[in-house]
């Protein structure tokens, strides 16, 4: 079970991680290869294209999503990637939906998408256009392009049987084998696509495919599909079209009449590129598009350890009970993420960090973590939250303050470095709760917290001393005893004089909110959940949401939903975006303040 590859560490600062994409984005632009590029205001023909103007985006790229399921952290990389270089070099990113697959695609999906892509911090209007394409929009120019290919005899419709085609095509070491059907006219070909079209030909009956080489060593050129009949209703067209435009056909087509300079996708295309090339050149040379023709550009996938993101996998684990949902804050999908409480800024600066390369890489996890750290340090309220709760009793109380029920107030800063975000207020009483594992009966060597003799500072607080406990029947702790140590307020003068060597964090008993808290951690336990072809649920991670009832200060009684705090030695927590309610709280622990999985 052990997993033996090694998870990419963090790039170091010293090396800015290496984006190949950049050189090429550079050296175009320098070359002026660019140049004389023609906009038509929207996506569009060649001739859309010549009767605008200049085209005022320096480059174009893409995000294109196919709309059949919820975004997940590596579509964030390739977000900020296509985005981030339409940004950097005065270009224009487009979102296009690349909803040409009927079954599958839904509205539900479209608005999911936009809304993730808008919360990672992305924008797609630019010069009085929205630029959101929908690659359903093209269906006409595609079907164009398709009889256009035929008449000037690169394609045609193969009649033969699913089986023999496949038979036919071949393998690495052996050439395919013409279909019988490759020899047919252009006219017999146009003919029969436009019967394709006109619906008089059953599902499956034929594909029209592109002619190009039956024995070439790349098996993509040994005629691909372009078209395949399936009546089904799409969520754009309606039942318009029984005929629909295979992904490899649609894809450099709505690259080219979206006028995109680089078209950036993951490496398992590499394969495919000799195909784009050929069919958008002779697309142009047949006058349909304009030039210059994109360029297609392949980067290695991003994987997070700890993680699975391939959306037939997160579908499993939403429909098996696994998670609650594509929104559980344990889901590596974006609104996983978002509920979870990582901020917009972690992401990027953890997609960013990694550059582009052309190899597939493995984050660690701890690195998203440490993004996340790293953008809440500076900006995050701190609170004081008790999780494992158990009262300690201040015996003397009376004595020193007059009356059991004698509340004293005391404050601390809402952000040790920003004095501008106010005080924090809250009240030490007769009784506090403090973490369970911060008193031990008998001290090991090394602790400085409470144990009967020792003296300690409640945070912010005064200087308590431990004079014993209460158990129950079966010995568990019940209560800690100890006196207060009267002069001792944190800010006051006498303050100093008692010197303790441990603080420990507390909530009064008069003030504390009491709220569901939950821990949540790796959803997995092994950093590659399928290496070895490991089915991953066996090492789903049992404590990977583990619900508290905790004590809170009552700063964060009445806070909004999504609102991040630092609980002072627990680690980042956030108000639950769909349950938690002002004055009926509920957090999400993002992460805790270290890596607890170093090592691991
Ligand atoms: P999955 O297979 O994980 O479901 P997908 O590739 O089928 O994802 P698409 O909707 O086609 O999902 O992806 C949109 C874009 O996001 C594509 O350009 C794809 O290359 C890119 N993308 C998806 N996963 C990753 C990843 N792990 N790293 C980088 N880019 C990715
Ligand atoms: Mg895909």
């Amino acid at each position: 079970m052990s997993d033996t590859r090694p998870a990419l560490k963090p790039p170091t600062a010293a090396a800015p991680p290496a984006n190949f994409l950049r050189g090429i984005i550079e050296r175009d632009l320098g070359a002026g290869t660019l140049q004389g590029r023609q906009w038509g205001g929207g996506p569009g023909d060649a001739a859309h294209h010549a009767a605008g103007g200049p085209d005022p985006a320096r480059i174009r790229t893409r995000f294109p999503p196919e709309p059949n399921g919820y975004l997940h952290v590596g579509h964030a990389k390739s977000i900020c990637l296509n985005f981030g270089l339409a940004r950097d070099y005065g270009g224009v990113c487009h979102l296009r939906f690349d909803d040409t697959n009927p079954e599958k695609e839904e509205q539900e999906y479209v608005d999911a998408i936009i809304e993730a892509v808008h919360w990672l911090g992305f924008d797609w209007a630019a010069n009085d256009t929205t630029h959101l394409f929908y690659a359903s929009d093209y269906f006409d120019f595609m079907y164009r392009a398709a009889e256009a290919l035929v008449a000037d005899g690169l394609a045609y419709v193969d009649e033969q049987s699913a089986e023999a085609m496949r038979a036919n095509r071949g393998d690495f070491t052996t050439p395919g084998t013409d279909s019988p059907f490759r020899s047919r006219t252009p006219a017999e070909n146009l003919a029969r696509l436009r019967e394709m079209k006109d619906g008089l030909h059953a599902d499956g009956a034929m594909v029209l495919r592109a002619k190009i080489d039956m024995a070439s060593p790349n098996i993509n050129l040994r005629d691909p599909a372009l078209y395949r009949i399936k009546r089904a209703v799409h969520h754009n067209t309606g039942s318009r079209w029984c005929i629909y435009p295979m992904y490899t056909y649609a894809h450099p087509i709505e690259d080219a009449l979206e006028g995109i300079t680089h078209s950036i996708c993951t490496l398992e295309f590499e394969d495919q590129r000799p195909f784009y090339d050929w069919l958008l050149e002779n697309l142009a040379r047949l006058g349909l598009l304009a030039h210059p023709l994109p360029k297609q550009y392949e980067f290695g996938r991003l994987n997070l350890s700890y993680v699975v993101t391939s959306k037939r996998k997160l579908r499993a684990l939403v429909e098996e009970g696994i998670v609650s949902g594509w929104d559980d804050p344990r889901m590596p999908t974006l609104f996983g993420l978002r509920r979870r409480g990582y901020t917009p800024a972690a992401i990027r600066a953890m997609a960013d960090g990694t550059g582009a390369s052309k190899t597939n890489i493995w984050l660690d996890y701890s690195v998203l973590e440490q993004a996340l750290r790293n953008d809440l340090e500076g900006q995050a309220p701190r609170a004081m939250a008790v999780l494992d709760p158990v009262p300690l009793v201040l015996q003397n109380w009376a004595e020193v303050f007059g009356s059991e029920t004698h509340v004293e107030p005391c404050q601390a800063p809402a952000h040790p470095q920003r004095p501008e975000l106010g005080l924090r207020h809250f009240g030490l009483s007769r009784t506090v709760w403090i973490e369970r594992e911060d008193f031990a009966e008998a001290a090991p060597k090394g602790f400085f917290r409470l144990f009967p003799g020792n003296r300690v500072r409640l945070k912010y607080g005064m200087v308590v001393e431990c004079t014993g406990c209460e158990k129950d029947a079966t010995g568990a702790i019940t209560a800690v005893h100890a006196r207060v140590v009267p002069d001792t307020k944190s800010g006051t003068p006498g303050a100093d004089t008692v010197k303790v060597k441990g603080t420990i964090t507390w909530v009064g008993q008069a003030d504390a909110v009491a709220a569901p808290v939950v821990l949540y951690d790796r959803l997995f336990t092994a950093p590659q959940p399928e290496a070895d072809g490991r089915d991953f649920r066996e090492v789903v991670n049992p404590q990977s949401k583990v619900l508290v009832q905790a004590w809170l200060e009552p700063s964060l009684a009445n806070v909004a939903a999504e609102s991040r705090f630092q609980f002072e030695r627990h680690g980042y927590f956030v108000a639950d975006r769909e349950v938690h309610r002002p004055g009926a709280p509920l957090f999400n622990r993002i992460t805790t303040l270290k890596d607890g999985w170093a090592g691991g």
